[in-house]
């Protein structure tokens, strides 16, 4: 080990890259990370920290005609793109400050570069045209959008990244996808007023998530004038005279924009970096393959991430850099548990869900039954908010375990963290109805529904 610069070398400066380097750091190995954008990856620079600071931007006009039930007489409120874009980028630069001290501070060495592999044991630092050795390589690149080159015009259009840091707020976006970021996005942009349309090229948006969470939504949005079109892509993008763009849709229709923005799906980041050379193994989509471990084909060379596109998730690439460093340098060991993770949609209502949707679970369970609330909340009566939410649970009729529980409404997020708890602990119905409700809360709903709204027989809907 003595004869390379480096115990280990992490390529990448996200969340899973900093959070292996600064623990391995902390535990006395000699660490380097390179990036070669800016520290605190997709989360940090542009995904879940931004996107967040923008959903609660575009929450405040609700929160204004909510104000006038419970008395309150706001005068007319004005927004300004500029100052949530300067403050957003202030905040960003305090955390990517925060996440580069984090690895400084615990002994690694930042370098602020691209670094590509010559070796299994070898990184070219590209800034400072050198190489270093490294008895482990840690690779966490991330990943990107999906260009679809297949789009004629798709030069003209923008990605969440762009999303972030238009020089202007645009008066009519089409967004096409109907994923996390399709689906936020949309909420985003319609809340801080401008026209949106959703693309969707299936029959219900939120593929992957329950289907009474995706129709809820979906109404509550189309109410608030956000335009859904599914079974509908958009086949063509040309620029206009004018300046905005003309998006030809496979419906026939023509929508005037002045954005268009891609949401589907993310690559991961795996070209140029020298994976041949070192003799990495990559998959279908250009991801990198790993064992249980998060160890790729070569011993020493291992892999976090969005870039081995298992889940694309921020928690989990900090969980996976964890499990690295006991496996590593601990000698513990220890595979990352990608079971029942909890996950939200910040779209308004947002969404919190854990476990299985009624769907997956009635393919895998003789018999379930699910509980079901829908009620407006408490906050929304003075209001005049027709506006309902949806609490749900996913019961296993044998063994009396809830497989899922699903929430549309507002801190569904926040809800279905704590859920998440009860659910990975294979915890049973009952032991919900033996939990005191909390009141008023929105969430005592969890723990009172007492009775199924129906059952599920070998897939077939009874009672
Ligand atoms: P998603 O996988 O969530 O959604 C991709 C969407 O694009 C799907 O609706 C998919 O349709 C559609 N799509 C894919 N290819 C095509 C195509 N060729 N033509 C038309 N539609 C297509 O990806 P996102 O880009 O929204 O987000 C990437 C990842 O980032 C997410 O999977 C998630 O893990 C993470 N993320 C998490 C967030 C959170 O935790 N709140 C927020 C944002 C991102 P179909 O469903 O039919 O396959």
């Amino acid at each position: 080990m003595g004869s390379y610069d480096y115990d280990l070398f992490v390529i990448g400066g996200g969340s899973g890259g900093v959070r292996a380097a600064r623990i391995s750091a902390g535990l006395g190995k000699r660490v380097a990370i390179a990036e070669e954008f800016r520290f605190g990856g997709t989360c940090v620079i542009r995904g879940c920290v931004p996107k967040k600071l923008y959903v609660y931007a575009s929450q405040f006009p609700e929160h204004f005609a909510d104000a006038a039930g419970y008395g309150w007489t706001v005068p007319e409120a004005r927004f300004d793109w500029q100052t949530l874009v300067a403050n957003k980028d202030k905040e960003i630069a305090r955390l990517e400050g925060l996440y580069r001290k984090g690895v400084e501070g615990s002994g690694g060495q930042v370098f602020q570069s691209r670094a590509t592999l010559v070796d299994a044991h070898t990184i070219r630092i590209e800034a400072e045209d050198r190489t270093v050795t490294a008895d482990q390589i840690m690779i966490a690149t991330g990943g990107r959008p999906n260009p679809h080159l297949a789009l004629p015009g798709h030069e003209h259009c923008i990605f969440s990244n762009e999303a972030f840091d238009l020089p202007e707020l645009p008066g009519a976006i089409m967004i096409a996808g109907g994923g996390y970021i399709a689906v936020e996005f949309a909420n985003i942009f319609h809340g801080l007023g401008v026209e949106t349309t959703l693309v969707y090229r299936g029959r219900e948006i939120l593929s992957r998530f329950d289907m009474d969470l995706r129709r809820g939504l979906h109404e509550t949005m189309e109410k608030k004038d956000i335009r859904i079109l599914c079974h509908t892509v958009g086949e063509a993008v040309d620029r206009r005279d004018d300046g905005r763009l003309d998006v030809h849709l496979s419906n026939g229709e023509r929508l005037v924009v002045d954005q268009a923005m891609l949401a589907l799906g993310r690559i991961p980041n795996t070209e140029n970096l020298g994976l041949g050379e070192a003799g990495v193994e990559t998959g279908k989509m250009g991801e990198i393959v790993v064992d249980d471990f998060s160890r790729t084909n070569i011993e020493n060379i291992w892999a976090i991430g969005d870039v081995t596109n298992r889940v694309q998730l921020t928690p989990v690439a900090i969980h996976e850099a964890m499990c690295f460093v006991e496996t590593a340098f601990k000698n513990n060991p220890t595979r990352p548990d990608h079971d029942t993770i909890a996950t939200a949609v910040f779209s308004q209502p947002e969404i919190g869900t854990v476990g299985l949707s009624e769907d997956e679970a009635s393919t895998r369970f003789e018999e379930i039954d699910i509980y079901r609330a829908a009620f407006r909340p408490m906050r929304n009566i003075l209001a005049g908010r027709d506006e309902r939410m949806m609490m749900k649970l996913v019961v296993d009729r044998a063994t009396d375990r809830v497989l899922g529980a699903h929430v549309l409404g507002p801190d569904a997020g926040e809800m279905a963290q704590l859920l998440g708890i009860a659910v990975k602990a294979r915890l049973g119905k009952q032991d919900f109805d033996r939990t005191m409700a909390l009141h008023p809360t929105a969430a005592e709903e969890l723990v009172t529904m007492y009775k199924p709204s129906h059952s599920i027989r070998n897939g077939e809907r009874v009672g």
